[in-house]
């Protein structure tokens, strides 16, 4: 039986996190205008604080799944903030394709290394069976042109899994992900984004210009055994839930502290008053929490669904479609309550505003999920519904 009902254990875990997020969201403003600078790996007070990941992962008895408990984790660290952290995993959305398609050998070699994953391309973005990357065999190394644009991590990260075509006629079974470290000659990052938000996160244009890679950084090994397109597609589908989860943590932080600045006015929640007795703004407070309630479910059922196994792909895609837009109408509702103290930059309320937008677009944009639920649905194939 599904029960998101939490232990004391999972309470304590949470309500730790809670207190390192207020810590991270104590750097949210400095990190949000200074844009070209990295928050710290750690921040100086992480020597005082447990990695979260750690503590999750020693649960108690009947303690709720890993997979559940993490989601929660997430939407507290981005109830925080969405780019500053405690402590910076190593781990980025590269390493998830490593995962999937390496060999145990080049999981070995690079697992260690921060890894972005490069797909989209200048007129290549939600379908990303159109990329024009190429990748030429020449002897014993592959010979990389092209440019991947909204490289998260690009600048910080010590190389990137790049998905790129070994024959433009083939379609996307010619499409095959290669690792591509920093310091490769013909290999550059050219442009750090200047983005509406999440500005603690850089993203970034990336150029191949003649880059000689060796022929084993294809993952997999070769081009008949390699996962191809459908790895990288598999990897990127496990990155949703993480956008979709860090949307919800920043709508809630925009409900809770547009609560409290409506309590000051005196205008609370009285839930045993009937509709007719509530004010307009009341009402929004109820609406709002409804919707992040309901997101949170859908993100929660996905997770104990594919807990302890790979992300299950219809479930999944719901939950990121439904955060996506929860997040994006909860924000601008609070908002819109809060009057021009919505907009000051004196409070987090405009950042909040901004960075949930990225929720409903990284990771594919909430039209395509959408579209994929359909396909999911009704049988579709992507030639068939697109
Ligand atoms: C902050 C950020 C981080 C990112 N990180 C990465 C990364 O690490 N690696 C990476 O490779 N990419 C990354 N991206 C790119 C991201 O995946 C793409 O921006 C996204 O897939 C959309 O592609 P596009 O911008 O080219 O828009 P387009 O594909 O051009 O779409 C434009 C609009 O049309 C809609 N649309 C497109 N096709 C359809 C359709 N068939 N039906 C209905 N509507 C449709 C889209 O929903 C969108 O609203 C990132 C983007 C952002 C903003």
């Amino acid at each position: 039986m599904i029960d998101f009902t939490l232990t004391e254990n999972d309470q304590r875990i949470l309500d730790e996190i809670r207190r390192q997020s207020l810590v991270c969201r104590q750097y949210a403003r400095y990190y949000d205008e200074h844009e070209d600078e990295f928050p710290p790996d750690r921040l100086p007070e992480a020597a005082d604080f447990r990695n979260p990941y750690k503590v999750v992962d020693v649960p108690d008895d009947g303690d709720t799944p890993r997979r559940v408990l993490h989601m929660l984790v997430a939407a507290c660290q981005a109830w925080g903030d969405y780019g500053v952290m405690m402590k910076r995993g190593q781990r980025a959305l590269g390493n998830l394709v490593l995962d999937v398609a390496g060999t145990p050998e080049q999981q070995q070699r690079w697992g260690h290394l921060t890894l972005a994953i490069a797909i989209t391309e200048p007129g290549c973005g939600s379908d990303a069976k159109t990329l024009r990357t190429s990748a030429v065999l020449d002897g014993d190394e592959w010979v990389l042109n092209g440019e991947k644009i909204f490289v998260t991590t690009g600048c910080r990260c010590d190389g990137i899994v790049a998905a790129a075509t070994i024959d433009r006629s083939a379609g996307y079974r010619a499409i095959h992900p290669f690792v591509v470290l920093k310091g490769t000659p013909g290999f550059e990052v050219t442009h750090r984004e200047k983005k509406l938000g999440i500005h603690a996160d850089d993203t970034a244009t990336m150029v191949f210009q003649d880059a000689r890679i060796p022929r084993d950084q294809l993952l997999g090994g070769d081009e008949k055994s390699t996962g191809g397109f459908s790895a990288v597609m598999s990897a990127l589908n496990a990155t949703r839930p993480a956008v979709g989860i860090a949307g919800l943590g920043i709508a809630q932080a925009a409900l809770d502290f547009t609560r409290e600045q409506l309590a000051l006015e005196g205008i609370e929640v009285e839930w045993s008053a009937g509709i007719r007795s509530r004010s307009a703004a009341q009402q929004a407070l109820i609406e709002i929490e409804a919707d992040i309630e309901a997101a949170l479910l859908d993100m929660l059922y996905a997770a104990w669904l594919s807990d302890g196994s790979t992300w299950q792909r219809l479930e999944t895609t719901i939950a990121k479609a439904k955060s996506g837009e929860v997040a994006r109408s909860a924000v601008r509702r609070c908002l819109d309550l809060l009057g021009a103290l919505g907009i000051s930059h004196d409070y987090l309320v405009e950042k909040w505003f901004r960075d949930a937008r990225i929720t409903d677009l990284s990771g594919g944009t909430g039209e395509i999920q959408r579209l994929i639920i359909a396909r999911e649905i009704l049988g579709y194939s992507s030639a068939e519904l697109c």
